[in-house]
């Protein structure tokens, strides 16, 4: 595998800046004085901090980034904020923070935090209140930044190389976890951090499991190859999912796939600014009715990605956000039948001020192996 991609420039640290100061908007709002970030990918996107172990305590004025020692020069070289490097439990030395500047309400993450963690805040003394917000930093993270894109694209580009390398060294002989450490290996040669999620390599029978995890199971001749993968690149995620046909496919199989990809090109013909989540999902549910397998259609259309393979918004059913210029999205519909086989076709998607880009470079026609 080599690699003709180029890397995207990395995020500018003045980005950070601007994120901390969207968030301090909201200081008001939720009439607090500070907000304590816990979950790490929230913490990446307001500092530029990598590890694995950090939580960033903001206030109207200030911002302090508290990790332990192992990250004590990575974090100083990443981070425009002031370094805290603690020996021992990350909040007790947060704690002390709180008290020293005065701080009397503080937002924290209800759905990222322990509850460990959250007794220890409570504990800190009576004066503090705490105030639980969910997903006001995720959402500003739904709207991504030209620089983000851009390492989006870049990562989905890899994505696809490594699938296309992976495919060169395909053998009707392999297994589903031998395809899926090929692709693996690629995406790492080509300049991946790693894979956003576990790669998912299905074949016959299994293709008809949403999730499947590749076993030994030898990938045969005239069935279904579903692959599912998505790449890490300087943080972000891609996701892309194809399915192939290995040999020949009877007139059914032929149908499903069919059907599949007019509903996947239905819902990607849908997306623009201004409408509604549900109306991209309902989109692609149509298609599939005409062909009589909605009811074999059994999860959402797709889902936001960034730092996270799984983000705002989620392109369901009863999802009532609105796109937005500078969301990426996935658009994935799937049919499953248990037993048989399944099809899904996954792109990422950027919403534009006109309309939507496509990302992902890989065809979509039926292709055979
Ligand atoms: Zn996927
Ligand atoms: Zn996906």
């Amino acid at each position: 595998c080599s690699n003709p991609n180029r890397m995207p420039q990395p995020i500018e640290p003045s980005e950070h800046e601007e994120r901390r100061a969207k968030l301090r908007q909201t200081l008001r709002l939720y009439r607090v004085q500070g907000w304590i970030v816990t979950a790490l990918p929230n913490v990446r996107y307001l500092t530029g901090f990598t590890g694995s172990s950090g939580i960033l305590l903001l206030s109207a004025d200030r911002a302090l980034l508290f990790t332990d020692p192992r990250y004590q020069t990575q974090a100083t070289q990443e981070c425009d904020c002031d370094v805290r490097v603690v020996k021992g439990p990350l909040l007790v030395e947060v704690s002390r923070w709180i008290q020293r500047l005065g701080l009397k309400t503080l937002a924290f993450e209800q759905n990222r935090i322990s509850y460990d963690e959250y007794v220890h805040l409570k504990e800190l003394g009576i004066g503090l209140r705490l105030k639980a917000i969910g997903g006001v930093i995720e959402s500003l993270r739904a709207i991504k930044s030209s620089a983000e894109i851009a390492t989006i694209q870049a990562s989905v580009q890899l994505n696809s190389a490594a699938l296309e390398q992976a495919l060169r060294h395909f053998k009707s002989t392999m297994t589903e976890v031998d395809m899926a450490a090929e692709i693996e290996y690629c995406m790492r040669r080509l300049g991946a951090d790693g894979t956003a999620f576990e790669t998912i390599v299905a074949s016959g029978e299994r293709t008809a499991l949403p999730h499947a995890r590749p076993t030994d199971h030898p990938i045969r001749t005239d069935e279904l190859l579903l692959i599912d993968m998505g790449a890490s690149v300087a943080g972000y995620a891609s996701d892309m999912t194809r399915t192939f046909a290995v040999g020949k496919l009877d007139a059914k199989t032929r149908r499903m796939y069919r059907a599949v990809l007019e509903s996947q090109l239905a819902a990607v013909q849908a997306v623009r600014p201004g409408v509604t989540c549900s109306s991209v999902d309902g989109a692609a549910r149509k298609v599939l009715r005409g062909f009589g397998m909605d009811k074999l259609f059994i999860h959402s259309t797709g889902h936001g990605l960034g730092l996270e393979i799984h983000e705002r918004p989620r392109i369901g059913r009863k999802e009532t956000t609105m796109l937005e210029p500078g969301m990426v999205i996935t658009i994935e519909p799937g049919v499953y039948q248990e037993g048989v086989c399944g099809v899904r076709i996954e792109d990422t998607i950027a919403v534009t001020s006109s309309g939507c880009q496509v990302l992902t470079p890989s065809a979509k026609e039926l292709c055979c192996l």
